[in-house]
């Protein structure tokens, strides 16, 4: 009888104990607060991964994912006591907040049935057009959409698709159940068929990475696992149209990384109408500002002297979620045309742009050519408007 009782007992501590654990896990979506929430850890490099693991434990933390990319790990805190705790102890180099990032297309859309082929103007502008006669169709360039996945079944995009990966849940599909991928995507690479859009490089390989979610937000520690999956499968571009108007040094840190290894980061300003957001104002990536038809900055637009590009992003038709097309606006619509014109000009010798003799082009050397090949809009010569002007993609493939 007693041992009945007490294995009950035991039975309803231990249901107890897995209860807590579940809520924790259910807790992780929460804002972070005095009741705990998500942070980003960068651990003091030597430590082993049971010493990390003992760390957590002994504050009460739960591990969520590894971000081996900036030597750090996602985590659930409890509270700021434990925070301040592990920040101050030994072993950990910083503890920050894991912040919220968005996508950056405006909120207004208009959903479109499928066109016969037509060329959207913001592919014109930038006369990505004049570039496929010549061969160069961006193949088999690797471009990461890193966003809120691609739309898997698209008949205009799913030939392009070589993979992808969704970091807010592993064991769930990269498929994109927002619609925002989907249209990024179909700006850099549309297929070139009979129906739909053409994207700037309609042979590009596409990689889908899925890191925010339906409604549009994710978490900071998303991308970087994101990033962290592009660069091992070997992506040469990333295209980021989202980000937040404050910074994360662990954001900074993967993009640094990315940018060392060769990778050619995009980011879309933002859409605040004033000072560029993050990720784009770091100088690793390449910050795109939005013009609309008549190459005059949107005024929605960010700006500021992060700035170094423009591109189309008012009224930019596009592939969506499902099978469907759509006319979106926003900062998040003018880099993938930037992205598309990289990948077009990474299909090139890199020639006399080789500034560092590798025989190859680096993040630098594309983008100094897409600078010096672009546009020049505004005041003459570089302005926070426009940067160095409106990106033109067959100006930049010449030699
Ligand atoms: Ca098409
Ligand atoms: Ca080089």
């Amino acid at each position: 009888m007693n041992t009945i009782i007490f294995n009950r007992s035991l039975s309803i501590l231990l249901l107890a104990a897995i209860l807590v654990t579940v809520g924790a896990i259910f807790l992780t979506n929460k804002a972070v607060g005095e009741e705990g929430g998500r942070k980003i850890i960068i651990w003091q490099t030597g430590l082993n991964e049971a010493a990390k693991d003992e760390l957590l434990a002994k504050h009460g933390g739960i591990k969520l994912k590894n971000l081996s990319l900036v030597n750090g790990s996602a985590v659930w805190l409890p509270n700021k006591t434990s925070e301040k705790a592990l920040g101050g102890g030994a072993g950990v180099l910083r503890v920050e907040d894991d912040i919220l990032v968005f996508t950056l297309g405006k909120p207004s859309s208009s959903a479109t049935t499928q066109p016969t082929q037509t060329l959207p103007w913001g592919i014109n502008r930038i006369d990505a057009e004049l570039v496929w006669p010549s061969g160069n169709n961006a193949d088999p360039v690797r471009v990461a959409i890193v966003d809120t996945g691609i739309s898997a079944t698209h008949p205009d995009l799913a030939a392009n698709i070589k993979g992808g990966y969704n970091a807010i849940n592993t064991t769930k599909s990269w498929n994109d159940d927002n619609g925002h991928g989907s249209h990024v995507a179909g700006t850099v690479a549309a297929l070139n068929n009979s129906i739909g859009v053409i994207g700037a490089g309609p042979a590009v390989d596409l990689l889908a990475v899925k890191v925010l979610s339906r409604s549009g937000s994710g978490f900071t520690s998303d991308v970087i696992e994101g990033i962290q999956w592009a660069m091992n499968n070997n992506a040469q571009v990333i295209n980021l149209s989202l980000g937040s108007s404050s910074g994360s040094q662990a954001m900074h840190d993967a993009i640094i990384a990315a940018y060392n290894a060769g990778v050619v980061i995009v980011a879309a300003a933002g859409n605040s109408g004033a000072a560029v957001g993050f990720p784009a104002a770091y100088p690793e990536t390449i910050a795109v500002s939005a013009t609309d038809s008549n190459n005059l900055l949107a005024s929605f637009s960010s700006r500021g002297p992060e700035i170094d590009l423009a591109a189309p992003g008012v009224s930019i038709l596009s592939t969506y979620k499902g099978t469907g097309y759509a006319t979106l606006s926003g900062t998040s619509m003018a880099a993938p045309h930037v992205t598309g014109a990289v990948a077009l000009v990474l299909n090139t010798p890199v020639g006399t742009y080789d500034v560092n003799g590798d025989g190859r082009w680096n993040p630098a050397e594309v983008q100094k050519k897409l600078q010096d090949r672009a546009t020049d809009l505004g005041i003459s010569g570089f302005d926070n408007l426009y940067g160095w002007g409106l990106v033109n993609a067959y100006n930049a493939i010449q030699p």
